[in-house]
């Protein structure tokens, strides 16, 4: 029976991922008191003595997450470590350890998957991150990797979504919008590639954006250089969805609205010429475009001077009470509601 057929069975695609995840796990209750922060979250915070261990869970399918034909297992090995670190850092923790589960079908060569640990390993490397353990099976079909990572942070300087006050700034690190874009032209060269062209694609002047999706590396450094001046952000939240999905997290978190400014987004001028050449406006990139794990946080104002000084850190616009709701105004001052052009993570992303 079919679900036209029957009206007690709903299509998943009903609820997209955030309803599909609110729908399951409304109603979980925790047992445990050292569960500070379950659902919700980047990550959940649980407490360890006088520390709090934070933990973060990313699943990647083959055909849903990446595709093979452009993304050298290198550095899907690479990405699928460097987005749990993410989370990790977008919680105000420092990843200690990773555990990786991996399902993979008997079409992949031992090589092939020397080259996806390849990948792993030179992440761990960078960030120092211990691989512990994992688990691994065959698949029917393609390849699943589920990696675990495992971070702590002092108590008192933990970040969540649900901190932003009114008047706060809004902040986020490094350029947005590119990693979209890397995944336009990637797109467009298999699809010339599998249409028969016989051409060798130069993609010199792509490669910024394609790099952005292909290698994306999770803000240590911003982290690092907040301890270093003494700012706990308010909230923080990693950008995985677009700037406008994650706005809209921590303003639903935090209970109260926002408004953005267009020309303070940041924007690379190599995304811009992507962008262009998609017949794409590059704001909208930039709001809806995901994968760019950059940082979106807030700060106290009182704490401006200290976070002007911060290179690759842009303030694009301030808490506001929730009734003025969550908006961008553009150059000119015109101001549009977020939600009301569409920008929601979950039906751009195309999960479900
Ligand atoms: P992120 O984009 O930062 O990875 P998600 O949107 O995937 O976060 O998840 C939001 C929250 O829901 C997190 O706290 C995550 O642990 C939780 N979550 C996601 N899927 C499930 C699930 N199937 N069961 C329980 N919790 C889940
Ligand atoms: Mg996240």
């Amino acid at each position: 029976m079919n679900h036209e057929q029957n009206p007690r069975i709903t299509n998943i695609s009903t609820l997209g991922e955030f309803g599909l995840i609110d729908h399951l796990t409304n109603d979980i209750e925790t047992y445990n008191h050292s569960t500070q922060m379950g659902i919700g979250d980047d990550a959940a915070i649980l407490q360890s003595g006088d520390e709090h261990l934070v933990v973060t869970k990313d699943l990647l399918v083959e055909g849903v997450h990446f595709d093979l034909v452009y993304t050298p297992l290198k550095h899907l090995g690479y990405k699928s470590v460097a987005v749990n670190l993410s989370d990790v850092y977008a919680m105000n923790g420092k990843p200690e350890q990773i555990f990786v589960g991996l399902a993979v079908s008997s079409k992949y060569s031992v090589e092939a998957l020397d080259s996806l640990y390849e990948g792993i390993k030179a992440a761990c490397k960078k960030y120092k991150v211990d691989l512990a353990g994992g688990d691994t099976t065959s698949s029917p079909a393609g390849m699943v990797i589920s990696i675990t990572a495992i971070g702590r942070a002092e108590k008192n300087r933990v970040v969540y979504r649900s901190g932003s006050k009114v008047h706060d700034l809004i902040c986020v690190s490094g350029d947005l919008g590119a990693a979209y874009c890397g995944l336009l032209v990637l797109q467009r060269e298999k699809a010339a590639f599998t249409g028969g062209s016989t051409v060798q694609p130069d993609l010199s002047a792509y490669a910024y954006v394609i790099e952005r999706q292909l290698k994306p590396e999770p803000r240590r450094d911003i982290i690092e250089k907040l301890k270093a001046l003494d700012i706990v952000p308010t909230s923080m939240i990693d950008i995985s969805d677009g700037l406008a999905s994650e706005v809209l997290h921590l303003c639903k978190n935090s209970g109260n609205g926002a408004i953005i400014f267009e020309e303070h987004l940041p924007i690379d001028e190599r995304m811009a010429a992507v962008a262009h050449e998609f017949e794409l406006d590059p704001t909208t990139c930039a709001l809806s475009g995901g994968e760019d794990y950059e940082l979106l946080f807030t700060v106290a104002q009182s704490d401006y001077d200290k976070i002007k000084t911060l290179p690759n850190v842009s303030i694009i616009g301030h808490i506001t009470e929730a009734q003025n709701g969550t908006s961008i105004e553009s150059a000119s001052g015109q101001r549009v509601e977020l939600t009301s052009l569409g920008w929601d993570g979950l039906k751009h992303k195309g999960n479900f």
